[in-house]
């Protein structure tokens, strides 16, 4: 059902979706008083809400899930912040008052600017205009409240392959698991369900990655071939990419080095390696590798491994595995157990702590323009830029540097060949060029003296 964000009576629409001042006004605005009341426009999660500070341009949010009531996302922008009833995590009812107009961030006065995105929501969907949507809408206010869940920001995930066959990831998704990661190849096998999970994840509005599961070549097939079987069970739906670590034939860390290079080389973002503890820290050689030049680190660490529901079986974001460092490093996602109940099956399951846009930014490496890192990310950030530039851009130093001694000369010095200055140093190409231009200029003077 289609409910309005706000009581009749109480604003006055005070601008429309479209070009604005020469950019694009991707909202309806409704101007009102501060402190006037704004309700869930359908059924839906709440993504961002109070925990949320400085959001870029709207100075505060309340961004709305309810692509599984009505197949849309809603903004909410420039609410009052003190005045925000919801948090992350939190479900609401349409019509169910989540906050206060105000006058946040860049705004001419206090107004509510509310965006309305189609599926699969505000990350990968298009806005949309809210008029047409709007109307006919029911008059809010009149829905009961029902006690809003304490969920936390922490979201959950699976990993499947085709020992998953036939699971719905749109029921997955329909029961609360925001992500999937989905296998391409174990060596050079090929998973022959990598595109139906895929596409029946992204259509139900999941974050996906792909993994592959690296073997050591002694079993048979080098590192290349892997990949490339990889690659071609991806096709046109290649996504960010995990290399599993575990095999039992044991690996070298050279091993995992070739991988994501050949992903790279082929356009493929390595977001980094999922490993279990006694493995990093002993059956890889060498022992315990520093994991920053990877990218981020997945952990698998069971404890007791119970059957539930994922998060009547997650241990909890202040659990010691989340502080426990692998190669220097702590995970950015635990798969905590591997007999979760979703969706009819027994599967693998996964925390992150933090909200989807922040696991979209892990796992392409892009940041959404409102995302302001924290010291640890820039550190982060700061590290795989360095491994970037010396890893691929090496060669072209190189070339670079050719150039640059051909035009200068070694190290700068100039070229004997080409003369001297007035200095008694040896020209450089540029400046016999310039020395060159100088004499016909004088040539052709004196020609036409003539
Ligand atoms: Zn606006």
């Amino acid at each position: 059902m289609v409910t309005h964000p706000m009581k009749q009576g109480t604003y006055t629409v005070s601008s429309g979706y479209g070009p604005r001042w020469g950019t694009f006004h991707a909202g309806l605005d409704f101007a009102a008083p501060i402190g006037t009341p704004i309700y869930a426009a359908a059924d839906g999660v709440v993504v961002e809400g109070r925990e949320r500070y400085n959001v870029a341009g709207f100075g505060s949010w309340i961004w709305l899930d309810c692509q599984d009531s009505v197949g849309k996302d809603f903004i909410y922008g420039h609410v009052k912040h003190d005045g925000i009833l919801v948090k992350a995590g939190d479900r609401v009812r349409a019509g169910q008052q989540i906050g206060v107009v105000g006058n946040e961030g860049q705004s001419t006065g206090p107004h509510l600017h509310l965006e309305v995105w189609g599926a699969p929501g505000r990350l990968g969907g298009a806005h949309q205009d809210p008029a047409p949507y709007l109307a006919g809408a029911a008059q809010p206010g009149n829905a009961v409240a029902r006690p809003v869940r304490k969920q936390g920001g922490t979201i959950f995930g699976v990993d499947v392959s085709e020992h998953q066959d036939g699971m719905s990831l749109a029921q997955a998704k329909r029961e609360g698991v925001e992500f999937a990661i989905i296998r391409t190849t174990d060596g050079t096998h090929r998973d022959r369900c990598y595109r139906s999970h895929l596409e029946d994840a992204e259509s139900a509005g999941m974050l996906t990655a792909a993994y592959h599961y690296l073997r050591n070549p002694s079993e048979g097939t080098s590192v290349a071939q892997q990949v490339q079987a990889s690659l071609e069970v991806m096709g046109d739906k290649k996504r960010p990419m995990w290399i599993d670590v575990e095999t039992n034939a044991g690996l070298h860390v050279d091993h995992i080095r070739t991988c994501k290079r050949e992903f790279e080389k082929h356009g493929v973002r390595v977001i980094g390696v999922y490993s279990y503890v006694p493995y990093w820290e002993g059956r890889i050689a060498p022992s315990e590798p520093d994991s920053h030049e990877f990218g981020a680190f997945w952990v698998a660490a069971y404890g007791q491994n119970p059957h539930g529901k994922p998060r009547d079986i997650y241990p909890g974001d202040q659990h010691h595995q989340w502080s426990h460092p692998l190669g220097n490093q702590k995970p950015s996602l635990w798969q905590y157990g591997s007999n979760a109940q979703v969706a009819g099956y027994s599967v693998d399951i996964n925390a992150y702590r933090g909200s989807k846009e922040q696991l979209h930014a892990l796992f392409t490496g892009q940041l959404a323009p409102e995302e302001e890192l924290s010291e640890e990310e820039m550190n982060t950030l700061y590290k795989q830029i360095t491994t970037f530039i010396s890893g691929f851009l090496g060669p072209q130093i190189d070339a670079l540097q050719d150039v640059w001694t051909q035009l200068r000369g070694p190290k700068g010095k100039g070229w004997p060949q080409l003369g001297v200055n007035d200095k008694g140093q040896n020209l450089t190409l540029v400046d016999a060029v310039a020395a060159l231009r100088q004499d016909v200029a004088r040539i052709e003077k004196k020609l036409e003296g003539k």
